[in-house]
């Protein structure tokens, strides 16, 4: 048994008892109050009677108040990192070039470890892997071509100082997150796809295009389309829905009609908007075929077209928020259509569309054919073709859904082994 010890503050409570005078309720709270400060410092002495053999400093518990005395000075604050996050897409060197900022090709193929060459006469640049030639560039051109595929811009490419040059919106808008969407996949959905609202174009009043030769019209020939692609979709566990299941005007005013068709993935909680059209020119319609497919134009860049600003250039819509999920949405779509159909590419192009710019969701539109084109809107006019144009549809909504899985973050692995699954599962597609 360890010896008992008078306490100072035992001490300390027989002075007050006898010396100093209080009230007597005062006196019983000050006693209770030191009795109980005395058992606890008793019991912190016993919990730590197996350390008897290490002097540690006495502490001196406070029992009255401690004589005022001046603060010391603060200990100093401690040393702040800033907080660490994954190094983001450095920014591209721009050069002032005919009163707008433009960037070098040559930097785009440094940044991406492609190899820049000259073809032909020196109006058209290529920038290459080891395997292929990636991107294909040319002075005065409004389009290039990436790994392929045409795709617009929104100024022409220009020749400078020995180089080719594009602004500086369309490499951060277009080129940079085409070519490598990883580096921008904070701002691609979070999940996978699973709701998709598919917009049958025009219906009821509104014909669409027309053949009147051939006797066919577009509304027609959307929604046959968009009821087989209904019908691919849900075999594979999608859930759709369509703006419109019938013949008929969503509403009889056109304008609301097209926002009307923009409120109904809003409102669904739309996971992914698809729109459905068929194509017409005036001129030359013999000679034009393919498919043409348009997402909403980012903010400040001109659309397919344009070659000034117009009135909503500088607006930023709700359908701007998701200028890269749209990006990655055509291409896959306009990929899908163009190689599963072999049809002649238009293009995938940009266009601040009624049914596109107030989306929550990212959204596309796709002219499938041109009913222009007689031997076209023939081919259009055959179930083979139009269930072909459904299920290469599919297929560029598989590959959107297949890409945004493959560039997700993928969670750290557990670390409980868990069992083997049954199966091996095929690895998504890889991209840059
Ligand atoms: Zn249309």
């Amino acid at each position: 048994m360890m010896p008992r010890r008078r306490t100072p503050r035992l001490r300390m409570s027989r002075l007050i008892r006898n010396k100093i005078r209080l009230p007597v309720m005062a006196r019983h709270y000050l006693s209770r109050f030191l009795l109980s400060s005395a058992l606890l410092s008793t019991l912190v002495s016993c919990a730590s009677a197996d350390q008897a053999e290490t002097p540690r400093p006495v502490t001196q518990p406070v029992t009255v108040p401690a004589p005022v005395v001046a603060p010391a000075a603060p200990p100093p604050a401690p040393v702040r990192a800033a907080p660490t996050r994954p190094e983001g897409p450095k920014l591209w060197p721009t050069t002032s070039l005919r009163g707008a900022e433009y960037i070098d090709v040559r930097e785009i193929a440094q940044r991406f470890g492609l190899k820049a060459n000259w073809v032909k006469s020196e109006p058209v640049m290529t920038l290459s892997d080891k395997k292929s030639v990636r991107f294909t560039f040319e002075e005065k051109q409004r389009d290039f071509h990436f790994d392929g595929l045409r795709i617009f811009l929104g100024k022409n490419v220009i020749r400078e100082k020995d180089s080719l040059w594009l602004s500086k919106l369309d490499v951060i808008k277009i080129v940079a997150p085409l070519f490598r969407p990883s580096d921008h996949v904070a701002m691609l959905p979070a999940t996978s796809p699973r709701l998709i609202v598919i917009d049958p174009g025009h219906g009821g009043s509104d014909p669409g295009k027309e053949n009147l030769a051939l006797k066919v019209n577009e509304k027609t020939y959307t929604l046959d389309v968009s009821l087989r692609l209904k019908k691919i979709l849900e075999a594979q566990g999608w859930k759709v829905i369509l703006t419109r299941n019938d013949d008929r005007e969503l509403s009889p005013s056109k304008k609301s009609d097209l926002q009307m068709r923009n409120d109904v993935a809003n409102r669904n909680k739309a996971d992914v908007f698809l729109s459905i059209h068929f194509n017409s020119v005036e001129r030359n319609p013999e000679r034009v075929t393919g498919v043409e497919t348009y997402v909403m134009t980012p903010q400040f860049m001109f659309s397919a077209g344009e070659e000034v600003a117009g009135d909503m250039t500088k607006i930023a819509y709700p359908g701007n928020r998701l200028d890269y999920g749209n990006l990655l949405l055509g291409e896959e779509l306009h990929r899908a259509m163009i190689t599963t159909l072999k049809t002649p590419d238009r293009g995938f192009k940009r266009a601040r569309l009624a049914v596109l710019r107030m989306l929550d969701c990212p959204g596309v539109l796709v002219e499938c054919a041109y009913l222009s084109n007689n031997t076209e809107a023939r081919r259009v006019g055959t179930v083979e073709f139009r269930q072909k144009i459904a299920e290469a549809l599919a297929v560029g909504l598989q590959n959107y859904s297949n890409t945004l899985e493959t560039l997700r973050p993928k969670p750290a692995p557990p670390s409980v082994p868990v069992a083997p699954a049954s199966a091996p599962v095929a690895p998504a597609k890889a991209r840059n």
